[in-house]
């Protein structure tokens, strides 16, 4: 079969899925931006509305382009709830060609939790999008999510509310577990090498220091000046980490290099930008947590310390 019949084919079956029964019972059809954010809205959600997402799981949500599936799936969909503060560079083509019909929810951006500057890379000075990294952020999204669903279901507010402070309890409680794992770390160990500065409001969380070879994944990965910058702060800077990390949707090629350069072994992947699979470690939000902490609990010394 040609490429140009496959895609046909391709193209008539997204028409026939799209307008499947999946989406004919409900009368709320929402996108979330990328895996993570998906989760937070299903946990408020509930069955009654029909929610899907635009980046797929292993992909990376910075440089994601739409497809015409995403596309297709836009055309049909009420509400889009966005991580915002720049995550999705690509969310200006879903603005293009959003009408009243549209709602566009950047949820960091309405999250009642305080937001961190970029420290590194080409977006230097500009807010962090990684909020959900700490849990407290996670449940300030919770509450956005809640708040616009009940205003286009207000007949079903309640029951938003109802999960919402569920899902409130539980990021309470995994908070908590993250907390005691990454206990026993040594404070002079407790510094987060990665290849995207994507740690910060962890590192405010757990009190760890956060350093990225760039600021985010949008931008040139890598380059020369990053790598020099990043080789010439594991040379000085005392303590050496005991190890550097690379991240699931990121290639570990830098991290290796830097690893081999500067004899620091290499641990990985931890989870940010998305989640795993269903058969992986980071299936869903809090597995991502706390595959994340066990990571790190191995790798800087948590089973040793005094
Ligand atoms: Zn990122």
């Amino acid at each position: 079969m040609s490429k140009w019949v496959t895609w046909v084919c391709a193209l008539l079956f997204v028409a026939l899925i799209s307008t499947a029964p999946a989406y004919a019972n409900t009368t709320l059809r929402v996108i979330a931006s990328f895996s993570v954010m998906e989760e937070l809205v299903k946990r408020v959600a509930g069955d009654t509305v029909s929610v899907n997402v635009i980046v797929p799981r292993g992909e990376d949500v910075h440089r994601w382009e739409l497809t015409p599936p995403n596309v297709l799936a836009l055309e049909e969909t009420h509400i889009v709830f966005y991580n915002g503060l720049g995550l999705e560079p690509w969310i200006r083509h879903v603005e293009a060609m959003s009408d009243d019909n549209l709602t566009l929810v950047e949820v960091a951006r309405e999250a009642d939790y305080t937001p961190l500057i970029i420290s590194t890379g080409q977006y230097k000075g500009e807010l962090d999008p990684h909020m959900w990294m700490d849990p407290e952020g996670a449940a300030a999204y919770i509450d956005v999510i809640a708040e616009t669903l009940a205003e286009h279901l207000p007949d079903q507010a309640e029951v938003f509310y109802t999960r919402a402070e569920e899902a409130r309890k539980a990021l309470d409680n995994l908070n908590l577990a993250v907390k005691e794992r990454l206990e026993g770390i040594p404070q002079t160990n407790r510094t987060l090498v990665t290849s995207e500065a994507g740690f910060g409001y962890f590192a405010r969380a757990y009190t760890f220091a956060a350093q990225g070879v760039w600021g985010v994944n949008h931008e040139t990965q890598g380059s020369a000046q990053a790598m020099a910058k990043m080789s010439e702060y594991l040379t000085m800077n005392r303590p050496r980490p005991p190890a550097l990390f690379f991240e699931s949707t990121t290639p570990s090629i830098h991290m290796d290099a830097l690893s081999r350069e500067a004899s620091i072994p290499l641990a990985g992947p931890l989870y940010v930008d998305s989640l795993s699979g269903a058969d992986g470690p980071a299936a869903n939000y809090s597995a991502m947590l706390h595959h994340n902490a066990e990571v790190m609990h191995t790798a800087l010394g948590g089973a040793t310390a005094e």
